[in-house]
C-alpha cells in the first residue's frame, strides 16, 4: 500500500505558513513505514527538534483506478478515517529554503498516525465533516471538509494522474490552521465528527 498527502488544501493554512495558493493540487507519499494504527504510541525521532502536528481526514481506496475522472472518484474511496501528517518543521524549512525536496521532512518512520475508519455512508457531504485535534486536553486545530479547496473527488481525480490507485491505498487530504509543535510526553487527541478516534501518546 501507499500513502498519498495533499498539501496547503485549506487556505488559512496556507496563509499560517507564509505559502502560496497552488495553481495544482501539491503531492506528496509516504512509506508504509511511516503508518502507525491502533492509536499506538509515536516515538518522537531523533533527527529534528520540532515536529508539528497536522490533523487531516484520510480517504481508504477501495477500489483500483488510473486516470480516474472526478465524476467517477466516488467509485474509488468507502470510508474516512483521522490521521496526523507529522512533519519536521525544522527539516522541511531548512530544504525548502535550498529548493531541495522536503521528502524526508515528512515521509519518516511514525509520521502517519491513522484512525479507524468509518464508512463514508454514514456522512452528510453537503453539511460537512467536522474534526479537530486536541494537545494534552487543549484544542489545537478544527476543520470542515467544506473549507477545503479541492475536495475528495478532485484529490482523487488529481492523484490517479500520477499513481495507480490500488485498493488500501490511503489519501492525507490536508490540514486545516493551527498547526504547531509537540513534545515527548504530548498526548494527542482526535476528533471526527465529535467522535474521539485517535488517542496516543509521544514517546
Ligand atoms: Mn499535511
Amino acid at each position: 500500500m501507499k500513502i498519498i498527502c495533499i498539501g496547503r488544501n485549506y487556505d488559512e493554512h496556507i496563509r499560517e505558513l507564509g505559502n502560496e495558493r497552488p495553481e495544482e493540487p501539491v503531492l506528496f507519499l509516504k512509506p508504509d513505514s511511516a503508518l502507525v494504527l491502533d492509536n499506538r504510541n509515536v516515538r518522537y525521532p531523533s533527527f529534528t527538534s520540532d515536529i508539528h502536528h497536522e490533523v487531516e481526514i484520510v480517504l481508504r481506496i477501495s477500489k483500483a483506478g488510473k486516470d480516474v475522472s472526478v465524476e467517477n472518484a466516488g467509485k474509488h474511496f468507502d470510508a474516512v478515517a483521522l490521521g496526523i501528517d507529522f512533519t519536521a518543521r525544522d527539516v522541511q524549512s531548512r530544504l525548502k529554503a535550498k529548493g531541495l525536496p522536503w521528502e524526508i521532512a515528512k515521509a519518516f518512520d511514525d509520521s502517519a498516525p491513522v484512525s479507524s475508519f468509518i464508512p463514508i455512508e454514514n456522512f452528510s457531504r453537503s453539511e460537512g465533516i467536522f474534526f479537530s485535534l486536541k494537545v494534552d486536553g487543549e484544542l489545537r486545530q478544527s476543520g470542515d471538509t467544506r473549507q477545503m479547496i479541492y475536495n475528495f473527488e478532485e484529490i482523487i481525480h488529481w492523484s490517479s494522474r500520477f499513481f495507480q490507485l490500488n485498493p488500501g491505498d490511503l489519501i492525507f487530504t490536508g490540514t486545516p490552521s493551527g498547526v504547531g509543535p509537540v513534545h515527548k510526553g504530548n498526548r494527542l487527541e482526535g476528533f471526527l465528527s465529535g467522535e474521539k478516534m485517535l488517542d496516543f501518546m509521544l514517546v
